[in-house]
């Protein structure tokens, strides 16, 4: 058992079962119908995409903002853990209710409110990423954060885990777009950090701790998010190299030369391996077992006309082979190979452990090399893929849950990994947060000094540590615990 779980004794220790009930009890008097005792409810807010399961004692799918005052008044009183949920894809375990206690489900919280006029948008926490996207294009107007789940991911989750994507390279983060946001803090009073306003700078800015503080400091029930004009025309091409050198040296060329791509995918070999030996078929005629680059390119046909021929200069030096979308639908085509290939590592075994670290730009071969290194000293796939143009990639080790041996395996280039990544300047994540899996290395990152100023935020904002507890902060060894084999909605 990790050290998590004995930090959710102090969160309870003043519970007895009695008290626990007694609480339960008048929970369901003032939110009749919200709360859901029954084991199925409970199993399906016991976990995320980290697959470790731990049964909540109820979950409460609130039906307006207000209940969330309520249900938090009463957890505070009683000391009981709340654990704030969205759509549960959270990749680091930052959903799961570690400490058991109450799962406050905002996914019905779906309002979106448009002004026109200021193009701002104010929504509840459970829209959907891609409901807003589609919705605000309607009006030829962009939110731009996509993480890859994002026909899944709420607004909520974004914010708590300031979520990135394949966009971010020219449009930045979740908190980019944040205005102002409206909550819940831990004894269930009600505050905004901000308006739906352009420009706000009164009092001291405790939105942007909410942002990415993974439902610790509070409960987001709206959020005013600033939207940009549509872009008027993308293009995208998908870019085969020899190695994984020559594609990343193109990258670092091209943002040289002052190309900011609206997207900036790398794939190395170990991926694209894995996809070309699911299908039999090489992605490339020709050329089998390619590093990928998928490029985007939005904005006016000018803008785009002028950045391609620049790009296609680039690029034909080193590039193997090319293929270019020129519709919506031959570009979903080429987004799909980097699909099949994250799917098609399972091929190797049937666990990974999906790390998002971040290096300098112009240090991602490096990190390459290391990956390729590691491979060989743990005897483990590394396969590697994400977001080139942030210098924000997915290291996967790939492990079968069932061998001992192989877990060793994995931890053990798991924490050289990280170490490696903070020696380059990097950080041990840019877009899934600590939640769980990356609490180990907290302490690689930040300074004792900069976790105890961490901590007095958290002990400020939630006194009795009732807001997500076991996360962050507390030791967990993510490698110690059982994972959960279910098919979640995203998986294909
Ligand atoms: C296939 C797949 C692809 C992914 N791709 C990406 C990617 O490209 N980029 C990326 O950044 N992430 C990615 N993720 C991770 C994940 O989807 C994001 O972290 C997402 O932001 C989580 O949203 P959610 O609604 O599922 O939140 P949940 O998983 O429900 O919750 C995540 C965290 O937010 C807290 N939370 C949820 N709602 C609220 C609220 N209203 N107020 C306060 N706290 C709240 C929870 O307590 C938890 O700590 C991916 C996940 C999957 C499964």
């Amino acid at each position: 058992m990790g050290f998590g779980l004995c930090m959710c004794i102090r969160v309870n220790q003043k519970i007895s079962e009695s008290e626990m009930k007694r609480a339960l009890g008048q929970l369901k008097r003032k939110l009749p119908g919200q709360v859901q005792t029954d084991l199925a409810a409970r199993e399906l807010a016991s976990m995320d995409n980290l697959r470790i399961s731990i049964l909540p004692d109820a979950v409460i799918k609130v039906q307006k903002a207000e209940d969330v005052g309520v249900v938090l008044k009463l957890a505070n009183k009683y000391r009981i853990p709340v654990t704030a949920r969205g759509a549960g894809s959270s990749a680091t375990g930052s959903a799961v209710p570690v400490c058991s206690g109450w799962v406050l489900d905002v996914s019905l919280l779906k309002t979106i409110e448009l002004n026109q006029y200021s193009k701002i948008v104010s929504v509840g926490p459970g829209v959907l990423t891609d409901v807003l996207q589609t919705k605000m294009a309607r009006y030829g107007l962009f939110y731009p954060p996509d993480p890859s789940s994002k026909k899944y991911s709420t607004i909520g989750g974004n914010i708590a885990c300031n979520a990135g994507g394949m966009h971010c390279v020219k449009y930045g983060v979740t908190r980019d777009y944040v205005l102002g946001l409206e909550g819940y803090l831990a004894n269930g009073a009600f505050v905004e950090w901000g308006l739906p306003l352009k420009k706000f700078v009164s009092g001291l800015n405790l939105r942007d701790l909410w942002i990415g503080s993974e439902g610790t400091l509070g409960v987001v029930t709206k959020a005013h998010l600033k939207l940009i004009p549509l872009p008027e025309k993308r293009w995208m091409g998908m870019f085969a190299f020899k190695n994984e050198k020559s594609a990343l040296a193109c990258v670092s060329r091209l943002l040289k030369a002052g190309i900011l791509p609206s997207m900036c995918e790398f794939l190395d070999r170990q991926s694209v391996d894995c996809a070309e030996r699911l299908t039999g078929r090489s992605i490339f005629e020709g050329t089998s077992s390619v590093s990928l680059l998928i490029i985007e390119l939005d904005g006016s046909a000018d803008q785009i006309r002028k950045q391609k021929k620049l790009l296609l200069e680039i690029t034909q030096k080193t590039v193997l082979d090319f293929v270019e979308a020129k519709t919506e639908e031959a570009s979903e085509t080429i987004l799909k190979v980097r699909r099949l290939c994250s799917q098609a590592m399972y091929s190797i075994a049937d666990t990974k452990l999906n790390e998002d670290v971040v290096v300098p730009i112009e240090r991602q071969h490096d990190l390459i090399r290391y990956t390729l290194e590691l491979k060989k000293e743990i005897g483990l796939a590394t396969p590697t893929f994400g977001h080139a143009g942030d210098g924000n990639l997915h290291v996967h080790i790939m492990y079968n849950r069932s061998s001992a041996n192989e877990r060793k395996r994995a931890k053990k280039g798991i924490v050289k990994l990280m170490k490696y990544v903070v020696s380059l300047g990097g950080s041990i994540t840019g877009e899934h947060g600590i939640g769980l899996a990356k609490v180990p290395f907290m302490e690689l990152q930040h300074s004792k000094e900069a976790i105890e100023a961490m901590r007095s935020v958290k002990n400020a904002l939630d006194p009795k540590g009732i807001l997500n507890p076991g996360k962050i902060f507390h030791p967990f060894e993510v490698w110690d615990y059982e994972t959960v084999d279910k098919k979640m909605p995203w998986d294909h």
